[in-house]
């Protein structure tokens, strides 16, 4: 007797398969999965049966996994991204049928989405390129979904995402994205900012350590109360629980005894890259790529703070600086870091703008927001202001001259300068606040310095320059007049 065919299938079950996968079949969709390692889909079986009985099929061939989905058949790969993807959908288009639909739920590089789309198309088959934000966590009970690619593949897949995915009060965190390689360049995007929020977030910590000498307590305190405001955050919160876990293995608590060098997989990386390709200043998220970078030269940096000892400010760990108001101090840095943010998003978003009208992929700004509100790791209240920002005025320049968020920023660039200020004067390094305050002091001039900039490329490169007060391409023979 034929086993009822599965409504869709997963292949990979690493962290975000496994977890995916019974997350599908607690929501009621009969699901199969399969991985190319076979312990990992006895695992995957044993969770199933564990976590309550869940409608989920074990298979260990390709073959027997895409034979047990029904059709038209929806297959989520959930692998490495790069190569293995592509030998992924080797193994499985093989017994796919035209009218299947491929999903790739990793964090691929969008060309590569765009390009399997194209063979997808000649094998008859859909494909789409979906990101999926919240590790583990959302994987299992809720993530946010940027599927992009086919439309005709999500509405096979519409009913499954949207129970599948993190839900809030205006709906569940998934939309269609648009075509080609949109949702894999969303997510990126995503990333980008992650790294930026996570960056500013530190900078935060070390002001208020060694310059307002709060102890770890202290910070968990401040952080959880941060969490009751406008900075509401996913990132907010498990900042606070990081400060309150004690070491097992000595005094004190774990965060003091964590080495300072940061990893990263590329899609920062990525998004920087992005930037600069199309002319998008994204100073944040590039402030916060470089001190990845930076982090990693642990060795130099010990060398440096040798040689450099005379330059750098004591660090006296643990004390108030002399002349601070530790109660202004932490409403400061909170203010900074709110301000701080805000440019880190109005750059992210800026990105995507530029890039949805050069592929044309017509992206719903509001709606981005909208979907990152739960699941992802940037989940924030304040995406509620970003959508609500966009829904005002969907052609919005830019998140700074929004009316509410240019309210906001004039409010608190008072606090933002002292907080950038003191850093400064302490010796304490704030890429990020730095970056995102020199970004809207930019912004925000009517007239920049660029007309020297201007002169010069005329003089030595007969580049020409425009004039404020007529029209037309000038050119002078500036030495001659000198
Ligand atoms: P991963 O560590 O990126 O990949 C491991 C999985 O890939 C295993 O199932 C492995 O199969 C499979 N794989 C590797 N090379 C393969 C090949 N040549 N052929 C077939 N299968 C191959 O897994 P992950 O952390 O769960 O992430 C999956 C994707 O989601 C990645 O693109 C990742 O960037 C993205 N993502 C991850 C997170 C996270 O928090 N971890 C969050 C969001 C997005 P075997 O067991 O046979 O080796």
């Amino acid at each position: 007797e034929a086993a009822a065919l599965s409504r869709i299938g997963l292949a990979g079950l690493a962290v975000m398969g496994q977890n995916l996968a019974l997350n599908v079949a607690e929501k009621g969709f009969p699901i199969s999965v399969y991985n190319r390692t076979t312990s990992k889909v006895d695992e995957t079986l044993d969770r199933a049966h564990n976590e309550g009985q869940l409608p989920l099929t074990g298979h260990y061939t390709p073959r027997d996994f895409v034979l047990s989905i029904q059709k038209p058949r929806s297959v989520i790969i959930l692998v490495k991204a790069g190569a293995p993807v592509d030998q992924t959908i080797e193994a499985l288009a093989a017994h796919m049928e035209p009218g299947d639909t491929i999903i790739d739920g990793g964090n691929e590089w969008y060309e590569n989405t765009e390009r399997r789309i194209v063979e997808a198309e000649n094998r008859g088959l859909l494909y789409l390129g979906m990101g999926v934000s919240g590790g583990e966590e959302g994987a299992r009970n809720g993530p946010s979904l940027m599927p992009g690619g086919s439309y005709e593949a999500y509405n096979n897949i519409k009913d499954i995402v949207e129970k599948v995915a993190a839900q809030v009060e205006d709906g569940p965190c998934v939309t269609y994205i648009g075509e080609g390689g949109s949702g894999n360049f969303v997510k990126m995007v995503h990333n980008g900012i992650e790294y930026g929020d996570m960056q500013l977030i530190s900078e935060a910590y070390d002001v208020l350590k060694n310059v307002g000498g709060l102890s770890n307590t202290e910070l968990a305190e401040i952080f959880d109360e941060w969490n009751r405001g406008e900075l509401e955050s996913f990132l907010i919160e498990i900042t606070a629980d990081i400060f309150k876990v004690k070491d097992e293995h000595g005094e004190g608590e774990l965060v003091d005894k964590i080495l300072d060098k940061t990893g990263m997989k590329g899609t920062g990386k990525w998004t920087v890259q992005q930037a600069a390709e199309l002319s998008v200043a994204a100073p944040t998220i590039a402030a916060s790529l470089d001190c990845r970078y930076l982090s990693g030269l642990k060795d130099e940096r010990e060398d440096a703070a040798r040689i450099l000892a005379a330059a750098g400010l004591k660090e006296e760990v643990g004390t108030v600086r002399s002349g601070i108001d530790k109660k202004r101090l932490i409403d400061d840095v909170r203010q900074a870091l709110y301000a701080s943010k805000i440019c880190s998003y109005a750059q992210g978003m800026n990105l995507l703008r530029v890039k949805s009208s050069e592929k044309n992929w017509n992206l719903d700004f509001g709606e981005l927001a909208r979907i990152w509100k739960g699941g992802c790791i940037i989940r924030a209240v304040f995406l509620d202001r970003i959508k609500k920002a966009y829904q005002r005025n969907p052609n919005l320049a830019s998140l700074l001259v929004d009316p509410d968020f240019a309210k906001e920023m004039v409010q608190r660039q008072a606090a933002w300068r002292r907080v950038v200020g003191l850093a400064i004067s302490a010796g304490i390094s704030t890429p990020g606040m730095c970056a995102s305050l020199t970004y809207f002091d930019t912004y925000r001039r009517a007239r920049l310095p660029a007309n020297l900039v201007q002169a010069q490329r005329d003089l030595f490169g007969a580049h020409t320059y425009e004039r404020i007060d007529r029209e037309g391409a000038f050119h002078t023979e500036w030495t001659k007049l000198a």
